[in-house]
């Protein structure tokens, strides 16, 4: 999800267009890393494989908890509270979801008005986020760079993706990452626009696609109707690991090593 735990607003920054490349470079061909989009189908089975960022790549309760932390650091220069990142992870493990930043103020006495929540979405979506690529995920990268075109295409406020990106260093092996939200309101997943994107972006059809992702209610039907592969990655702690599998999965793995063995022909 989109990880703001404050009273849910709009963002309104989402006008940006494709965001090729992490660092602002464009590239049509998907051969901004010295691979071609061809390269390597015999080997792998697909000629792109397409990830999600939150859940896929690294888990997102590490990055909630690292907004958390950024938020408590404003929320106790600002407003004097001293525990909010802890009071706040708390509330999350025990299974609060858009109202945690409310909750933890009015349990703290603090005030709660719109202007300090605006702030506290605002911190939380902007910090540079203290987040890793799982160690399966790192060796996979580097497994099938070169061997396919890699790309990723991830939902959420353009900020805290953006964010979610640099910190973990996608450009050194992705070829385009189309940010969801730049592409303007309904054209989130599960609307298939950013996946045709991706096709026209590397320049290579449906079948020759895999879609890399963990969350059942949206990541699949997009790439399906396309005619993509669908793998699902069910990794422990992550926050969707509890739904079952709908019929648009084609495989289910549990850690991205099992990656290569499931697009095996
Ligand atoms: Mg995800």
């Amino acid at each position: 999800m989109d990880n703001d735990f404050g009273r849910r607003r709009g963002d309104g920054s989402h006008t940006t267009g494709l965001a090729n490349n992490t660092n602002g470079a464009t590239s049509a061909s998907g051969m901004a890393n010295g691979h071609s989009a061809l390269a390597g189908s015999g080997t792998l089975g697909v000629e792109a494989i397409v990830l999600d960022i939150d859940d896929t790549l690294y888990l997102e309760r590490d990055y909630v908890r690292s907004g958390f932390e950024a938020v408590g650091r404003w929320a106790q220069r600002e407003l004097g509270v001293d525990d909010f990142a802890e009071r706040a992870w708390t509330a999350f493990e025990n299974g609060s979801r858009n109202t945690i930043f409310d909750e933890v103020l009015t349990a703290c006495g603090a005030p709660t008005g719109d202007a300090v929540i605006t702030e506290m979405v605002a911190r939380y979506r902007t910090h540079p986020p203290s987040i890793v690529l799982a160690a399966d995920a790192e060796a996979g990268l580097d497994r099938w760079h070169g061997a396919a075109a890699l790309a990723a295409i991830t939902d959420g406020p353009l900020s805290s993706q953006q964010a979610k990106a640099r910190a973990l260093g996608l450009e050194r092996w992705t070829s385009t990452v189309v940010f969801t939200a730049s592409l303007g309101p309904g054209k989130g997943k599960p609307d298939p626009a950013a996946f045709e994107l991706v096709q026209e972006e590397l320049g290579v059809d449906g079948k020759s696609c895999v879609y890399v992702a963990d969350n059942p209610a949206k990541d699949f039907v997009g790439p399906k109707a396309l005619g993509w592969r669908t793998v699902r990655v069910r990794r422990r702690l992550s926050l969707h690991a509890d739904v079952e599998s709908g019929s648009d999965v084609d495989h289910e793995i549990t850690t991205l090593e099992q990656l290569d063995t499931a697009l095996a022909p």
